[in-house]
């Protein structure tokens, strides 16, 4: 279910709601649905008729009684401790890509900062930091992996 709040930040938040009652446990497979908290998070998503969005997402931790863990929720869409789902940072990758020959930058970091509004804490260092660390993770996945990390 999706619930699209407007919010003051001048973005839409979009609250998820996760409708598979359990997982599997990662460790022992075993399949377990006991929740032993949830951690809502906000996960900047791709924007929407130039809107900027959030999701709302809530980041479930499961308890195994056979293996005695809490494991988190994994979601193929949002990698660990990511502030930015999958196919937002893919985005933002290719945004600042280099590409062509000679090879040139689409867009400096600072314009594609600017452009997306990623402000952090309100501080615009800080959010051009934010997506030069998106570009060198995807960087790196891509050159080790040769995938993408949208799913
Ligand atoms: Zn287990």
């Amino acid at each position: 279910m999706l619930i699209a709040i407007p919010c003051t930040l001048d973005a839409i938040v979009v609250k998820l709601q996760l409708v598979n009652a359990g997982i599997n446990c990662p460790n022992c497979n075993e399949y377990i649905s006991h929740v032993h908290q949830t951690r809502p998070v906000l996960v900047r998503d791709l924007s929407v008729f130039g809107q900027v969005v959030y999701l709302k997402v809530p980041r479930r931790q499961f308890y195994c009684f056979s293996c005695k863990t809490s494991p988190t929720e994994i979601l193929s869409w949002l990698n660990k401790k990511q502030r930015q789902t999958n196919r937002y940072q893919e985005y933002i990758y290719e945004k600042v890509s280099v590409a062509g020959d000679p090879p040139r930058k689409e867009l400096t970091v600072k314009q594609v900062s600017e452009n997306e509004k990623m402000c952090v804490a309100g501080e615009p260092r800080r959010s051009e930091d934010a997506v030069q660390d998106i570009f060198h993770k995807v960087a790196q996945f891509k050159k080790k992996t040769g995938g993408c990390l949208r799913d």
